[in-house]
């Protein structure tokens, strides 16, 4: 058979532990044998990181927003321990903060469904995809505990010598907490605009919540920044596709979420994001099956799996024990990745083999194959557990059984 050829480059992010291990079985397995990959290979393992300084991370940031289009393997953030156990120059950043960061993204995560693990939820059908803006807000506070009386004030002086005083609270001799919270308006816009487009890109409508009834600066903000951009550059576009924009209080679309049938893109912001991402996995069922892609506003993709680097199951394989690790959200990387390419190429081939790889990798779930994280929680009769090669081998067998 023909290898699917390709134009532009893939950039492709090696990482850490389990994952790497993964990365290589699906190359090996699932791509190679059907497409003459065309990638550039940034090695984003901790021990490369140290070894350049970090600077490879660097690079292939700057690398995806040249191209367009990245797959990311997970990748260790190191810590105390981790410093340790490579024997670090440095407490290295988060590869996907500094990632993100270069190329002003929003990260938008996706369950993926598939027959036989049944969302907690009965209404929901469809996936829901979360996006969460990264910047900002509790993330980025400065707090302050106080412990006798006082009066506490927002103050701001403008560049211009200008000043701004309101009274946040007056204090008596028992204290209590105060907090200063920010966020800027070009981070918002972008943030506008990524979900706009990633809703465009999807076909799927856009949601956003938040408190605008109780902050009415600072939510109402974030409303009518997404509400101007909605208006002034993506409401006809919208309409021709036959999808909506629609913002309510946070409090509402949490209640219609949960009565929902799915299908839909949810904007939040970066405290909302972070805690409805984390219930959306566990509702759906396995953090194993979320995949996750970082949008930039100017239309840069780099596709991940939600997943860290499964440490636990890595020491397991290194001692030679058998493992059972679930690869499909990292094989959901490689297919988005591989399709947003193709349609960026006009490769329709190449689009056609990334459906037909997710197909397959459903189809062998749902033919009652999968590993063990999965084997917990399926409704399926007679599951038969795999180890990690073995599940993506037959994955690679179905494909073959339905060439694309
Ligand atoms: P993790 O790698 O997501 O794993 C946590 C646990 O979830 C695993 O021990 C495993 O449970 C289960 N799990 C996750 N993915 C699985 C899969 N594909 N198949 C089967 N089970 C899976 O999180 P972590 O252990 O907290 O973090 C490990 C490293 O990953 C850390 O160094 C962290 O910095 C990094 N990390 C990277 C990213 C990223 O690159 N995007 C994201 C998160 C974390 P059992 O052990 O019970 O089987
Ligand atoms: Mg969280």
């Amino acid at each position: 058979m023909d290898r699917i050829a390709m134009k532009t480059p893939l950039v492709e992010m090696d990482g850490d532990e389990m994952t790497r291990i993964l990365w290589k079985m699906i190359k090996d397995e699932l791509i190679l044998p059907f497409v003459d990959l065309k990638s550039e290979y940034y090695d984003l393992g901790l021990a490369y990181r140290n070894e350049t300084d970090d600077q490879v991370t660097i690079d292939s940031a700057h690398a995806t927003a040249k191209y367009g289009v990245a797959v990311k393997c997970a990748t260790i953030t190191p810590n105390a321990a981790r410093v340790k156990e490579y024997d670090l120059k440095k407490m290295w950043k988060s590869p996907n903060g500094t990632i993100r960061s270069i190329l002003n993204g929003t990260v938008f995560r996706t369950p993926i469904i598939v027959k036989g693990i049944e969302p907690n939820v009965r209404s929901w059908k469809k996936p829901i995809t979360i996006a969460r803006h990264a910047y900002g807000d509790v993330y980025s506070n400065t707090e302050m505990l106080l412990e006798k009386a006082g009066k506490a004030e927002l103050v701001f002086t403008g560049a211009d010598g200008s000043e701004k005083r309101q009274l946040i609270h007056d204090f008596d001799e028992n204290g209590g907490v105060i907090q200063g919270l920010h966020n800027c308006t070009p981070s918002i816009e972008s943030f506008a605009r990524s979900c706009f487009n990633y809703a465009l890109d999807q076909k799927q409508d856009l949601w956003f919540g938040a408190k605008d009834t109780i902050s009415k600066q600072y939510d109402h903000h974030f409303k009518d920044v997404f509400q101007e951009i909605y208006d002034s550059e993506y409401k006809e576009k919208f309409e021709a596709l036959g999808i909506t924009y629609f913002y309510s209080l946070i409090d509402d679309i949490v209640a219609r979420i949960m009565k929902s049938e799915g299908g839909m893109i949810w904007a939040c912001k970066n405290y909302d994001g972070d805690v409805m991402s984390d219930m959306i996995s566990s509702a759906f069922g396995s953090l194993a099956m979320m995949t996750s892609v970082l949008v930039s506003p100017s239309g840069v993709y780099e596709y991940e799996a939600a997943h860290g680097t499964v440490q636990r199951h890595y020491y397991k394989h290194l001692n030679g024990e058998e493992t059972s690790t679930n690869s499909v959200a990292t094989i959901f990387a490689w297919s988005g990745a591989l399709r947003k390419r193709g349609e960026l190429d006009d490769i329709p081939a190449l689009m056609r083999f990334a459906d037909a790889l997710e197909k397959a990798t459903i189809a062998t779930i749902e033919s009652g194959r999968m590993t063990k994280d999965l084997i917990l929680i399926t409704t399926l009769p007679d599951p038969i557990a795999l180890n990690s090669l073995d599940f993506i081998k037959e994955i690679r067998k179905t494909l073959e059984a339905e060439p694309a």
